[in-house]
């Protein structure tokens, strides 16, 4: 499969990190390790594989404990907030996020697009969330989509900008949503949307994002980045993200690689051990 093999390495050594991808979906289950091999020689020094639904932590925990480099969360996709909100506590997500490997909580927040939960069950799996990430200390991992002044009230409710830290993953919001998170202390993650050609808008409000605010992510198996649209997408092609992002901040890759690892640090505490 040429051209999947060879992302090629933007950057001089190991220092991107993508801060959001799923490890553990059947999509890699043949090749997991040579996805991580690929990863490491893109350029990628770290990953954290998101969990979806409780019901798969233990496979996810599993990812992260066979490779160095990766990492893990524990938590509910609002896609299926209805069907596991009868097992979620906030006591359990505490339980499990005690794991060394668990560096945040989520992925938690609202889908008002698809609406695939009701918009209570989201509401109330996203709340408990938040409150286990204030319990633990442990960052947010904020999926948001057509619910942007659902999910920022919710926030400021359950303590962003006080004892609640978090990420806005695969941001792709308005102006003001940007500007709100920043307000409450959030960091926003960029992923391949800000490749393709009508993410013009993106550009735009990307450009007023302070640099140390920035991560960058992959959302792999989804939203594969130019030039590999369309086609499963995987942590190596996060070095795509990065370059595209790179330029609007008007820096190098490796600059980038090395501020967004830093901003990395600064949010997900718990991975600053290099064993991590
Ligand atoms: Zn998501
Ligand atoms: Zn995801």
């Amino acid at each position: 499969m040429a051209g999947l093999v060879d992302s090629p390495s933007l950057i001089d050594s190991p220092s991107l990190i993508d801060s959001h991808c799923h490890l553990d979906f059947p999509d890699f289950a043949t090749e997991q390790d040579e996805v991580v091999d690929r990863a490491r020689r893109a350029g990628v020094a770290a990953m954290v594989t998101i969990c979806t639904h409780l019901s798969r932590f233990s496979q996810v925990l599993a990812v992260a404990l066979r490779h160095q480099g990766v990492v893990c969360t524990v938590g509910v996709h609002p896609h299926h907030a209805a069907e596991e909100l009868g097992g979620l506590t906030v006591d359990l997500l505490q339980e499990q996020a005690s794991h060394p490997k668990v560096v945040g909580i989520g992925e938690t927040g609202l889908d008002f697009f698809y609406d695939n939960s009701p918009r209570p069950a989201q509401e109330e799996s996203f709340r408990r969330h938040l409150r286990a990430c204030v319990a633990t200390e442990l960052p947010a991992i904020i999926h948001s989509r057509d619910a942007e002044a659902e999910t920022l009230r919710i926030l400021r409710e359950e303590g962003a900008g006080g004892g609640l830290t978090g990420l806005i993953h695969c941001f792709s919001g308005s102006h003001e949503m940007a500007e709100k998170a920043l307000e409450m202390g959030l960091y926003i993650s960029i992923s391949g949307i800000v490749t393709f050609k009508k993410a013009e808008a993106l550009r735009a409000t990307l450009a007023a994002v302070p640099l140390n605010r920035l991560l960058v992510e992959t959302d792999a198996p989804y939203l594969a980045p130019i030039p590999h649209r369309g086609r499963r997408n995987e942590p190596a092609f996060v070095v795509h993200t990065a370059a595209a992002v790179a330029k609007i901040k008007g820096v190098t890759t490796q600059e980038f690689a090395e501020r967004t690892s830093e901003n990395f640090r600064r949010l997900f505490t718990r991975a600053q051990a290099p064993c991590a």
